[in-house]
């Protein structure tokens, strides 16, 4: 008789944060991940959002950074982009939740009747819910272990529940299945820059008094800190002293898998999970790291946004294009260019590259158009994300097609030529949450395109975000004054994804992000396109 090959029950770590928000929780989900993906395990992230939005789709980039979003059109927090990148895996709703949404679920639960009457209460109702999302992200498909980021700082309000939570299934799933790990910081006092530990040792009793005893600490710090307070941390926290990780300040992200190995963070979790022990293999990741540090070339790619402010509006954007340029040989230096600036043209002429992104509402388009037109008529290549095929669409419409005043409905209401619009069948979707073109769809690419070089395939798949689209009233009037439309939506032959323009070196845009899709290790085809011919200008 054949013998059935057990299952082995996943592992499940935990991270926290302490001290300070912004802590770089994420980077150290995603290096840990690469770490162990790098030693044969797979892992599953899951990101936990305290706040109560149900999920990061309606959440200004302003305030809360992009908004990222997967395959199965799940809108994320950008931790998730993270993931991705370092990973290589694509994530699914199982990877993302937010407090609204466990509320949701438990209020719907209660409506329905299914508590039979009972008080419904934050233990256990609530936490049973968390619990029940942690275990069904834990039984995906082929995972030895679940890593689940609880966002916020400990201590907050918000975050409680789901310490508690976490803290349960450490218990039911045995100690030997699960571990915390807390992210904390070295406190440097001014103006001597003294080291200081105290912060460290009372978010770690802080945690303590939550019934959790984190048995890792990974310490951001500028510089190593000195032996003796590795003492006094373990000492304080009870962390033995080879499970305190430093974690110096890296010039790029993709330095922190790198560094963890160094201090042997793999093989204790490894050793204290009872994972599986299975090769090494994280030579690609350095050989490019390597290869990065040595490039002594330098393009200057434009974003034009109205979030020019707001790094992390951008980021998965500015990644991409750092993916790119690491493959490509070169740094790229992301320049933002503010799209209401009034010396735009001036900042236009510096840029080996032109890119505009993402975005909604009025605000900045017209500055956007500008910056298309010059990209056109200058040949500076350009790629354009979303909005920015819409821009392209826009620009075209009205300088090479002579189409006066046309627009996008989304700005301009009563254009007389609606060249982006809702299309019919949209239209009455007026709910500002949930109701756009959401998620990964096919792309059929044109024969003979640019598009179709870059992707060597004939049909894409790219994630999208957008309610807008090109209008088909004017496809052929615009196809005749030389717009290529070089990808269409496999699914509805009208949707625009992908326009381009000949005779210039490079001008591509697409109603899709591919920025979500490009990883450290995999640039995108696209984002490369467009870096390489950026390098070409310079020349
Ligand atoms: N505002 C545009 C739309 O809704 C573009 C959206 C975007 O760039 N993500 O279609």
């Amino acid at each position: 008789m054949k013998k059935k090959k057990q299952k082995k029950n996943p592992k499940f770590i935990f991270i926290v944060g302490g001290i300070v928000s912004g802590i770089g929780k994420g980077i150290t989900v995603a290096g840990i991940g690469t770490l162990l993906k790098s030693r044969g395990i797979n892992i599953f992230p899951v990101k936990i959002d305290p706040y109560l939005n149900r999920d990061a789709g309606t959440m200004n980039p302003f305030q809360h950074g992009e908004v990222f979003v997967l395959d199965d059109g799940t809108e994320t927090d950008l931790d998730l982009g993270h993931y991705e990148r370092f990973i290589g895996r694509s994530l699914d709703r199982h990877s993302n939740f937010t407090t609204g949404a466990v509320y949701e679920t438990v209020m719907r639960m209660e409506r329905r009747g299914d508590f039979l009457g009972k008080t419904i209460q934050i233990i256990p109702h609530v936490t049973d819910e968390i619990k029940r999302r942690i275990m069904n992200a834990s039984r995906t498909k082929d995972t030895d272990a679940v890593i689940v980021e609880i966002g916020g700082t400990a201590g907050d309000i918000e975050a409680e529940p789901f310490l508690e939570a976490a803290r349960q299934i450490h218990r039911e799933q045995g100690a030997e299945n699960a571990v915390f790990i807390e992210v904390v910081k070295i406190d440097y006092v001014f103006p001597s820059d003294e080291e200081k530990t105290k912060p460290i040792q009372q978010s770690v009793a802080l945690l303590r008094s939550r019934g959790i005893q984190p048995e890792f600490l990974v310490v951001r710090c500028k510089r190593p800190f000195s032996a003796g307070n590795k003492e006094k941390i373990s000492l304080f926290t009870s962390v033995p002293k080879q499970n305190i990780v430093e974690a110096i300040d890296v010039r790029t992200i993709y330095e922190v898998p790198v560094n963890f190995r160094k201090s042997g963070f793999d093989d204790l979790l490894i050793e204290r999970l009872n994972l599986p022990k299975r090769r090494k293999d994280m030579n690609s990741w350095r050989n490019l790291l390597g290869r990065m540090k040595r490039t002594k070339k330098r393009i200057s790619i434009g974003i034009v946004g109205k979030y020019v402010d707001h790094a992390d509006a951008y980021i998965s954007v500015e990644e991409a294009l750092k993916h790119a340029g690491f493959h490509a040989g070169t740094n790229v230096d992301v320049v933002y260019v503010d799209a209401e600036s009034e010396t735009i043209k001036k900042e236009l002429a510096e840029l080996d590259g032109i890119l505009v992104p993402g975005g909604f509402g009025r605000r900045g388009i017209e500055g956007k158009i500008e910056s298309v037109k010059f990209a056109r008529e200058k040949k500076t290549p350009f790629l354009g994300l979303c909005l920015g095929l819409q821009i392209a669409v826009i620009e075209f419409s009205r300088n090479v097609a002579r189409l006066k005043k046309a627009n996008s409905t989304e700005f301009d209401e009563k254009t007389p030529h609606p060249v982006i619009d809702i299309l019919p069948d949209q239209k009455g979707v007026r709910d500002l949450g949930g109701t756009m073109r959401l998620g990964a769809a096919g792309i059929a690419l044109k024969k003979n395109t640019r598009v179709r070089e870059l992707y060597r395939a004939s049909v894409a798949h790219e994630r999208h975000r957008h309610r807008f689209e090109v209008n088909p009233k004017y496809h052929e009037r615009l196809e005749r004054k030389g717009m290529v439309f070089s990808g269409f939506s496999t699914k509805d032959k009208r949707l625009v994804d992908f326009i381009e323009l000949r005779d210039h070196p490079f001008f591509i845009a697409t109603q899709a992000h591919p920025e979500f899709k490009s990883r450290f290790l995999e640039p995108h085809p696209l984002f490369l396109g467009f870096v390489k011919a950026s390098m070409k200008l310079k020349k």
